[in-house]
């Protein structure tokens, strides 16, 4: 079975054609999905997918992305209810984005924090969207390395891997795995190079769509393309990948067994 941990079917590309969009997906052998919040509404609707596709193994975070930072004082109050849903099984996705600066970075950075410590204060892992500002991101991390962190789409490349490593964090990997660039290349070294309980697989739909479809909509059911790149840069066959995948998302979402 295969696992898609970071997908926005709540995003507007594909939230009209959610119901399709799972379908093919369980067609397709993937049999949980987390679906990622950014802002409020956004989370809501997260929540709502989980909710009512929950027997089709669908999970939520609830977060507000650093683009979306500028936009918030504080943590959403109801944040504090959501929390406690079942179908929730983290924070995020949270941190820092530069590349972009859609927000200021004075309020990423305070957004950043103030999830953090939400996350902490409910026991919950967090999802880390951190883009060409990692060494600002682990200044920050440093403080809370008590957390389950998972750094999605993780572009720190060799240079972090090793602290990233140390506060036992984990790294997902999407498309990008099966991309024929350069900087693709540094990533596959990455992926052959963290220990294989560090890694969990997402596409990040409707964004970073696999080679053989680049160009059109990404969606949870490619996951496979990175599931067999990830298998032929460890030289793994698929079942076994699939079993280590599954072993550590369940270890790092802790969710309960349909
Ligand atoms: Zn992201
Ligand atoms: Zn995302």
């Amino acid at each position: 079975m295969y696992i898609d941990t970071h997908c926005h079917i709540n995003s507007q590309d594909l939230r009209l054609d959610a119901r399709a969009v799972i379908a093919r997906a369980r067609d397709a052998g993937v049999m949980k999905m987390v679906i990622v919040g950014c802002d409020f509404e956004d989370s809501c609707e997260a929540l709502g997918l989980a909710e009512d596709f929950s027997q089709f193994g669908l999970y939520a975070t609830i977060g507000i992305h650093p683009h979306e930072s500028r936009l918030y004082d504080n943590i959403p109050g109801a944040f504090s209810k959501l929390i406690t849903n079942k179908r929730v099984v983290a924070v995020g996705e949270i941190g820092l984005d530069y590349h972009y600066d859609h927000s200021p970075k004075a309020d990423q950075h305070r957004m950043f924090k103030a999830q953090l410590d939400f996350a902490r204060e409910h026991n919950m892992p967090v999802v880390l969207h951190i883009r060409e500002a990692m060494h600002d991101a682990m200044n920050i991390l440093k403080y809370h390395r008590d957390l389950k962190m998972l750094f999605h789409c993780y572009s720190g490349g060799l240079e972090y891997l090793d602290r990233v490593l140390e506060m036992e964090a984990m790294c997902s990997f999407g498309g990008a795995v099966t991309w024929r660039r350069k900087a693709s290349d540094e990533l596959r070294e990455v992926v052959r190079r963290i220990p294989i309980d560090n890694i969990l697989p997402e596409t990040d739909s409707p964004y970073m769509t696999p080679a053989p479809f680049r160009g059109k909509l990404n969606e949870p059911a490619n996951v496979r393309y990175v599931y067999e790149a990830i298998a032929q840069e460890r030289g793994m066959s698929l079942p076994e990948l699939e079993a280590r995948l599954e072993s550590n998302a369940q270890r790092f979402f802790m969710w309960e067994e349909e």
